[in-house]
């Protein structure tokens, strides 16, 4: 027998409903929020990852699914959802359609990564990236997207923010920090050395014990900031304590990714009995399309990984409704083919969900499977009732059994 590869996943029928539950949700976010959907390539060309994710990240050092192709290109998976669709921005110049532009995918995700609980090497994420807007309404307004996207499952997971600032005040800090590590870097992990000289900001993101206790002395972004950045900040404070987003700040978020300016947040729980919970983060990245070489474009969105999401609701107790019921399982009892599939069309023709016998099962184990895929109803289908176009109904729920008319049928189970 050969196996699933490691650090994949089937969805089973038997789990799919909620996979179609996050798509609807998400669809009625689209509607709400009047976003469009992009679809972009699952692999790209792999300079494009390395410019746009960075060259100093997990990501791009480690854990891309990259390749050759016969033609000698190298290749990646997409490890991410926004470069791709940054990527498409600029090939198909829609900096010149109207301005601003919200999007949204639902995408696979490729990264190589040991597996454990909620982390695998194909994740699904859904993202939203807004380009051509940079202001505190935007900002806003993306965090009350994925917010919105969260409550619709019954949770509302607290967002940390922090602000990178701009590059002015990015300069000063990353000097700052710089002369705070310089005198005891070499009491940190190698990954942190490295890091000193390629993206010092990446420092604090370390989870090496040494490290940690060594960055919780380290200077704060916010002491850092310009008037701009630093009123901007308070303002977007203040709009989202207004319409309810439960935000914390937290000057030690620094998130993987090197692309991020400004803004940048992480959804987490903050139960503590799960453990660490993120749930999914995104900011600003208002220097990535010049930097893939599109004109300067301000950004802002989020990723949001479905399967950690499940996992999560899971783990809290929270079930997702099966919205799919079949609604009239049609039994056999005939041997007129012809009609038992005409009746059950004329029902799905109206809108009703149906399922007939295709099975040489009896009555009886008819009955059973009914039962056993939750129909609602069963409509038994025999030579009396097509004679006399009366039917018998049973209701599975409550046991009930009524007579129906042939003409009747549509408007009882519609009923
Ligand atoms: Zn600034
Ligand atoms: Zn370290």
């Amino acid at each position: 027998m050969i196996n699933i590869p490691k650090g994949t996943k089937d969805v089973l029928p038997s789990e799919s409903y909620k996979w179609n539950e996050v798509e609807r949700v998400v669809q009625v976010l689209r509607n709400k929020y009047n976003l469009h959907e992009i679809k972009t390539p699952m692999f790209e060309h792999t300079e494009l990852f390395v410019r746009g994710v960075g060259n100093s990240t997990d990501i791009v050092n480690k854990e891309m699914y990259t390749f050759l192709d016969k033609g000698n290109r190298s290749i990646t998976l997409k490890p991410e959802g926004t470069a791709g669709v940054a990527r498409s921005f600029i090939e198909n110049g829609l900096f010149n359609e109207t301005l601003p532009l919200k999007v949204y995918y639902i995408t696979p995700c490729f990264r190589y990564e040991r597996p454990q609980a909620g982390r695998l090497r194909q994740h699904t994420q859904f993202g939203s990236e807004w380009f051509g807007v940079d202001s505190v309404e935007a900002d806003a307004e993306i965090l009350m997207l994925a917010s919105d996207f969260y409550k619709s499952f019954g949770i509302n997971p607290t967002v940390l923010i922090n602000n990178l600032g701009c590059s002015e005040c990015r300069k000063k800090y990353i000097q700052a920090l710089k002369n705070f590590f310089e005198p005891q870097i070499k009491d940190m992990c190698p990954d942190c050395q490295k890091r000193f000289e390629t993206n010092p900001l990446r420092i604090l993101d370390c989870k090496v014990e040494e490290c940690k206790a060594i960055n919780k002395n380290a200077p704060v972004i916010t002491d850092y900031l310009c008037d701009d950045c630093k009123n901007r900040f308070e303002e977007l404070k203040k709009v989202l304590t207004e319409v309810g987003v439960n935000y914390k700040c937290d000057s030690m978020l620094v998130r993987g990714l090197d692309y991020y300016t400004n803004l940048i947040f992480e959804f987490v729980d903050e139960d503590k009995k799960l453990g660490q919970n993120a749930l999914g983060g995104g900011g600003r990245y208002n220097n990535l399309v010049e930097e893939l070489g599109g004109k300067p474009t301000p950004v802002v969105g989020f990723g949001i990984g479905i399967e950690r999401l499940l996992l999560y609701l899971e783990n809290k107790g929270i079930e997702i409704k099966n919205n799919q019921q079949l609604e009239v399982y049609v039994a056999n009892a005939t041997n007129n083919l012809i009609e038992i599939i005409k009746l059950t069309k004329v029902l799905r023709d109206n809108n009703i969900s149906a399922e007939m016998n295709l099975t040489q099962r009896t009555l009886k184990a008819q009955f059973k499977y009914a039962d056993k895929i939750k129909a609602k109803y069963v409509m038994v289908v025999g030579d009396d009732e097509l004679n006399s176009n009366k039917f018998t109904i049973k209701n599975l729920e409550d046991g009930s059994q009524t007579q129906v008319d042939k003409q009747d049928l549509i408007k009882y189970f519609k009923g």
